[in-house]
């Protein structure tokens, strides 16, 4: 049996850390719903927690470094307070399983992505019996994670959403398949319940989550595409905007396009990976699109909705990259001149296929590579952002601003950040706002 509970009148204090993507974002939202629905209450300061929850991230080696160095830096807490619970959750425990527990003897349970909707009956085993335990099985469902009715009252007016998870892809340095599984969509009718939840708590906008989100649908029974659950959104909740994160590009329908021209709470904004400009970078990545067939898509977009942003992510130094490759994105980035772009160096995540791959870029080669994409980058975000200078947007107001004193910050629908002077009760309102100053990642505006 484990220590008996201390103070045990008051509520068992909970902190959970997350690393990583939105999809561990709404799974910590899942374990915080669900640890909340057992009694124990979220403590911001983690010295204070009896549970300590670690959402873990191991798309990129340094993610995962990061993770294990705070697993390590738990040791002294945990000999400070015995009782304390650690359990790792997220796609490091769904990877590595028993070898985390084994590595760090502090660690009380690991439960793997897969696992992360049984976690409060799997924390109250661990407070009642103490035993130390690993758990990855497949549920094969991603439930709502709580019962209806129970939803926590939300803290913003937006809110994230999985409405898949898993990938069927196997794009040669992702891991993703390996660790959260083959895809499997969630029904409709739970999306809209769980929608119906997040409004009736205040939530004017919800971002949908998965792996790829343009595959949604396959393998459910009802006949229903990505696209038919945006129409169906639309027409059935009364939310102001829907964001949507990941689209590959080989699964973006011409109908899908289409929804950003016809539905008016579908925001302007599309973030679409495009990982490399050389068609040959891109076959030995698995992507299954051509950087033409890219420029198609974005081409036919802007026609169909000129005021679209978009993002993208960069994959540098992918092995085998030659100097010609490379020249070959930074083309790609000058013709299409994205809004905003997340770009990384390649590095080995043990179980892919370009781990074996034996032509790995010079580290120095490929870090001067993603200087020159970064820097040439930011100009591009900086001149699209002085364009919006004047412009009149509309902005959903999300509350006060974290890096300016005693200003209100709220996002346009191209998923520009934008800060103005304005009162607290703005929150969650749709403002009309006047674009006055550019920075590279925000703007400053005036409230009409
Ligand atoms: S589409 Fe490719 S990069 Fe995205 S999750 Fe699937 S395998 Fe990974």
């Amino acid at each position: 049996m484990s220590e008996p509970l201390l103070h045990s009148c008051a509520p068992r204090l909970f902190y959970i850390r997350t690393f990583g993507c939105q999809m561990n974002e709404y799974d910590s939202l899942q374990v915080l719903r669900q640890f909340t629905a057992l009694g124990y209450a979220p403590v911001e300061d983690m010295g204070r927690a009896d549970v300590i929850f670690l959402n873990t991230c191991s798309v990129r080696g340094k993610a995962e470094q990061k993770v294990h160095s705070f697993l390590g830096s738990l040791r002294r807490l945990k000999e400070a307070k015995p009782y304390l619970k650690i359990i790792a959750g997220g796609c490091v425990a769904q990877q590595l399983g028993r070898k985390l527990l084994d590595r760090f003897d502090h660690l009380d349970m690991v439960v793997g992505t897969r696992a992360v909707n049984s976690i409060g009956r799997l924390l109250q085993q661990l407070e009642e019996t103490g035993a130390r335990g690993v758990f990855l099985e497949d549920e094969g469902h991603i439930g709502l994670g709580f019962q209806c009715g129970e939803i926590l009252p939300q803290k913003g007016i937006t809110a994230p959403l999985t409405i898949m998870q898993g990938c069927n892809n196997h794009c040669a340095y992702c891991i993703v398949p390996s660790v959260r599984g083959a895809e499997r969509s969630r029904r409709p009718e739970e999306i809209l319940e769980e929608i119906g939840l997040l409004e009736r708590s205040g939530v004017r906008e919800v971002l949908l989550l998965g792996q790829n989100v343009n595959s949604y649908g396959r393998g459910l029974e009802e006949k229903i595409d990505f696209s038919g659950l945006l129409r169906r959104i639309v027409a059935e909740t009364g939310l102001s905007r829907i964001r949507f994160t990941t689209s590959h590009p080989k699964d973006l329908t011409e109908d899908l396009m289409d929804c950003f021209a016809e539905l008016g709470p579908l925001c302007k904004y599309l973030h679409l990976p495009v990982q490399a400009g050389s068609d040959r970078v891109l076959a030995r990545m698995n992507r299954r699109y051509t950087a033409a067939a890219y420029l198609e898509k974005v081409d036919r977009l802007r026609r169909l909705c000129p005021e679209i942003a978009l993002s993208s992510d960069v994959i540098v130094g992918f092995p085998g990259e030659s100097e010609e490759d490379f020249r070959k994105t930074m083309e790609l980035i000058e013709e299409v001149r994205f809004d905003n772009l997340f770009s990384f160096r390649y590095s080995d995540r043990p179980g892919t296929r370009a781990t074996a791959f034996e032509d790995k870029v010079e580290a120095q080669t490929a870090a001067g590579r993603l200087a020159e994409l970064q820097g040439r980058q930011a100009e591009i975000s900086l001149g699209k952002n002085l364009a919006e200078v004047d412009a009149t947007r509309e902005v959903l107001v999300e509350g006060p601003s974290k890096a300016s004193n005693g200003q209100m910050t709220g996002r346009t629908s191209q998923n520009k950040i934008v800060n103005f002077d304005g009162p607290l009760s703005a929150t969650g309102k749709i403002l009309r706002v006047r674009i006055s100053v550019a920075y590279s990642h925000s703007l400053k505006g005036e409230p009409l």
